[in-house]
């Protein structure tokens, strides 16, 4: 099928790329033009495993093309995905500008019937809108039917994701545009739900706001553990194990970043204010993430007391393994956070370093953990990537002032810690 997909970034370049993989033509525009650029030439402007391969040899067989032109994207595709930002305002409600002019400029470009799918996270009713901002701006009376098509996928593994989604949502009322869409996903071989455009808006804010309350609840319960003597990961791994809690997102650590979890759980508390509902759990959740990061920095501080001119290693930047994306990152917050009290600061992160230099200027940007734990007072790991699960601990010991890990991640067993003469402090575990 001949798909535009408009927004190139982490949720349009891999679905753009996965569509095309399957065999589709694929048209990605964006309004950034050396984002344009950089694809044109073959280089990916974000860190997804397995995108760059997966770009070129779709760039190879003609299957997927960039263009800074929504008019070229729009007349040559029947299906036209929206996949731009949707950011937070500061009041938490979510900022749809740029939703609006993409809904706009489809408009002016119809040439014939066109689906217009939404993938980007919208509050309920967002549909209603598109679709009354297309109808204002057509030319004619050219036809078209809208859908809501959320997306799920996971930086860090959003190819994986995007091949074998648990769920596909398709919002429409349009039986015709339902079919074509079921069409276009029928080789993931994936559940399809079809459902009405606010039910299916509703699904997303909703399951991030569910994921972000096992998150806070696990950090709740890391804090009861902490205060009992008793062990979070246990406590957890004993519920998780239960099928209808599920094992997945209840990890206690410095709370959840990201670009979506805190923009869509306090988007949602608008969503629901403005429909005349008080969400306080959700709140609650928002409340709690807040504390976690403050309760770790405490943390830090009471191990080591003054921290103005101390030296000290962070371990990871990115707001999770895998990505580069430093939107909403902890990691930013929390240094901040020792910057203030005076302490200096060396970090590494295996993908994140570049975007983190233009959030946090002052502090030493490092090639490996080794050089960060070399000479510092202690260690502090804020995501939790594979290589410091593998680091040569022994060494680790060795470069380190003092042998102090404050793990904000539970990457490590203390008991195996303790062995290794570290002092390792971790969250929700005695
Ligand atoms: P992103 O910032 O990485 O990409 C958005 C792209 O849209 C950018 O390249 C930007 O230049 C482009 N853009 C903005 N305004 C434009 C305009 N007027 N015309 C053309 N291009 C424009 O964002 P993302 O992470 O891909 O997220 C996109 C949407 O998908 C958001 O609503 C987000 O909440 C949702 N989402 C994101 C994820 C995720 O993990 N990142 C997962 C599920 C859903």
């Amino acid at each position: 099928m001949k798909v535009c997909i408009i927004g190139t970034g982490y949720v349009g370049l891999v679905t753009g790329a996965c569509l095309a993989e399957l065999g589709n033509n694929i048209i990605c525009v964006d309004n950034d033009e050396g984002k344009i650029e950089m694809l044109k030439r073959g280089e990916i402007p974000i860190y997804e495993p397995g995108l760059e391969e997966m770009i070129r040899n779709c760039q190879a067989k003609k299957r997927i093309s960039f263009t800074t032109s929504i008019a070229d994207g729009v007349k040559a595709s029947e299906i036209v995905f929206i996949a731009v930002s949707t950011p937070a305002r500061p009041d938490g409600s979510a900022d749809l500008t740029a939703v609006a002019t993409v809904a706009r400029q489809v408009a002016e470009n119809l040439n014939g019937y066109k689906i217009v799918v939404d993938k980007s996270t919208v509050p309920v009713k967002t549909g209603e809108k598109v679709a009354e901002t297309i109808r204002r701006y057509r030319a004619d009376s050219v036809e078209f039917d809208i859908v809501s098509n959320p997306e799920f996928l996971r930086e860090g593994s959003a190819i994986y994701d995007t091949f074998h989604p648990d769920r596909i949502v398709i919002g429409t009322e349009s039986p015709k545009a339902a079919r074509i869409l079921t069409e276009l996903y029928k080789p993931l071989q994936a559940p399809v739900i079809v459902t009405d455009v606010n039910s299916a808006e509703i699904i997303k804010h909703a399951s991030n706001s569910f994921l972000a309350t096992k998150i806070s609840f696990a950090n709740a319960l890391a804090r009861i553990c902490e205060k009992a003597g008793a062990n979070v990961e246990e406590v957890t791994r004993g519920m998780g194990l239960d099928k209808r809690i599920g094992t997945q997102f209840l990890n206690a650590g410095i709370g959840y970043g990201g670009s979506c979890f805190p923009k869509d759980v306090s988007a949602f508390i608008k969503i629901s204010e403005e429909l005349g509902y008080d969400f306080r759990l959700l709140k609650e959740v928002e409340n709690i993430n807040h504390e976690q990061i403050q309760f770790f920095f405490e943390k830090i501080k009471e191990v080591l007391w003054i921290l103005e001119g101390k030296q000290l290693g962070v371990l990871g930047l990115a707001f999770k393994p895998n990505t580069d994306d430093m939107r909403n990152a902890p990691s930013v917050a929390l240094i901040r956070m020792l910057l203030k009290e005076g302490a200096k600061v060396k970090a590494y992160d295996p993908q994140a370093m570049k975007r983190a230099r233009q959030e946090l200027e002052t502090i030493q940007y490092c090639d490996d953990p080794y050089q960060v734990a070399d000479s510092s007072e202690a260690l502090i790991i804020l995501s939790e990537w594979n290589e410091f699960k593998e680091m040569d601990l022994e060494r680790i010991k060795r470069l380190l002032h003092h042998p102090i890990i404050i793990d904000g991640r539970n990457i490590y067993d203390p008991a195996r810690m303790k062995e290794l003469g570290f002092v390792y402090h971790c969250v929700g575990r005695s």
